[in-house]
């Protein structure tokens, strides 16, 4: 007999026909006269349900087992379910073990599922969780490459440590001391913490650029929202003149299909149904643009009912992103014009406020604050090199110096961590469970 897909026995198409599946038992109930199950081969979330005689159960037939059903499709009898397999025989291919640590129709949370990492990928929520990263995937793809942006594959080994984007991971062949002048590349290396500046290097030739791969902080941090490995997409945009022709893209890529796309039925096994109209809802609207000055006077401001004191010149924590999400309608917020001093050497100096700052810019969302940042990059080689020289790295920096020598425009750029986004989109309040194999401090185990 042919093999059916069980994705495909919903088509009708092989109604009459004798067929055969392979896949794992999620339903299991033996009658009197009959045995039901529910057998789902991953092809869909959707498992086809087999009726068998009585006779035909096994001892090692059981939820969570591995089965062949070879029968005949027949329409079904039931509203609910269009078709169901005769069964005319059924194999056991791989038995489960009783201490399975799923159990048929509980719904276990994903803190309970996050224990079991290797085998967490046979539950429901999150097999659904990486169907829609699969699909959000390819959604960022299709966004860029529709809107005439380049796929640049930025390395994952680099010298240089993006100034402070994050703490870095050096790497070395076993062995090899790092003060040690036969080092493997004679100078020390890390893994990525940003392909931005490898993008900067394309678009001197490419006006719309991006990358979406992995990224490497050693956060020393619990925190619901770092990773030690996450993905990042990055995109840099050359002749752009303002951060609002920056923020115009970014919203876009933000809203895109992607989201839309990213709801399939497998959603409901994820997060609250209600959660999809208000993000629907929410990313119609314009989003609010508030300075970082008039940030910190609203966290000011409200400083009575919010115990988390700050000033001018202080970095936003996440509880402040989170507050002033609020603030603004509990919708995304973009925070602009950061004090320069805060920011690294590369973004451009907004030399005409009266407060010193940079074209900066942060995408705070609800539920997990910053999302994204950005910023103009600084073109003019005059001010780029004495900022250089202040930071005492314009030896280090003399490939990028010249960028700006040789043709340089005014150009600009977005990293937005792509497990922040699925955490935003789908309500989901730990960064580990967006993720197929997450990694944090002593956490590598798989
Ligand atoms: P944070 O303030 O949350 O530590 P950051 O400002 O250090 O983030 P950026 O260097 O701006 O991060 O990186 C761009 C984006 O990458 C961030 O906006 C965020 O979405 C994502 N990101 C940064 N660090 C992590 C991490 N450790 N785990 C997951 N995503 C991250
Ligand atoms: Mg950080
Ligand atoms: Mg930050
Ligand atoms: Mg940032």
């Amino acid at each position: 007999p042919t093999k059916l897909r069980v994705s495909e026995a919903f088509l009708d198409a092989q109604v009459g026909e004798k067929v055969r599946i392979q896949g794992w038992v999620r339903s299991f109930r033996p009658q009197k006269q009959n045995l039901f199950l529910h057998v789902n081969d991953g092809s869909s979330l959707k498992s086809l349900q087999v009726i068998a005689p009585a006779a035909m159960n096994d001892p090692l037939l059981g939820f969570g087992c591995a089965v062949e059903v070879r029968g005949i499709l027949k329409k079904s009898p039931h509203s609910k379910q269009p078709v169901e397999l005769e069964a005319e025989q059924i194999w056991v291919i791989g038995e489960c073990n009783p201490d399975f640590p799923f159990k048929i129709k509980e719904r276990h949370s994903l803190e309970y599922i996050r224990q079991f990492l290797h085998l967490r990928c046979r539950t429901n929520a999150f097999s659904s969780l990486l169907r829609i990263r699969s699909e959000a995937t390819a959604a960022v793809h299709s966004y860029f490459k529709n809107n005439g942006f380049l796929l640049v594959h930025t390395p994952t080994i680099t010298s240089n440590d993006c100034e402070g984007a994050g703490e870095l991971f050096q790497v070395e062949p076993p062995g090899t001391t790092f003060a040690n002048e036969g080092s493997f590349f004679s100078v020390p290396v890390y893994l990525t913490v940003s392909g931005q500046l490898h993008l900067e290097v394309m678009s001197g030739a490419f006006p719309r650029v991006y990358t979406f791969g992995p990224t490497f902080r050693a956060e020393n941090s619990q925190s619901r929202r770092h990773l030690a490995e996450f993905f990042m997409v990055e995109a840099e945009i050359s002749f752009t003149e303002s951060i609002e022709d920056l923020t115009k893209v970014w919203k876009s890529a933000f809203t895109a299909k992607i989201v839309i796309n990213c709801y399939p039925k497998s959603y409901i096994f994820l997060s609250p149904l209600h959660l999809k109209d208000t993000l629907d809802d929410m990313l119609r609207k314009s989003f609010p643009v508030i300075t970082y000055t008039e940030a910190i006077d609203i966290l000011k401001r409200s400083s009575e009912t919010f115990t988390f004191p700050t000033d001018w010149g202080c970095d936003l924590m996440t509880e402040h992103e989170k507050f002033l999400v609020k603030h603004c309608g509990n919708i995304p917020v973009f925070v602009t014009d950061y004090p320069h001093d805060l920011k690294p050497f590369y973004a451009r100096d907004n030399q005409d406020h009266p407060k010193h700052t940079a074209a900066a810019v942060d995408l705070l969302v609800p539920g997990v604050g910053e999302l994204s940042g950005g910023s103009l990059r600084e073109e003019r080689l005059d001010l780029l090199r004495s900022r250089l020289g202040e930071c005492g790295l314009e030896d280090t920096y003399s490939w990028y110096l010249d960028l700006r020598r040789f043709g340089s425009v005014p150009h600009g750029g977005f990293g937005l961590g792509f497990e922040r986004y699925l955490q935003c989109i789908l309500g989901v309040d730990n960064i580990k469970d967006v993720i197929p194999f997450p990694r944090f401090s002593h956490s590598c185990l798989l």
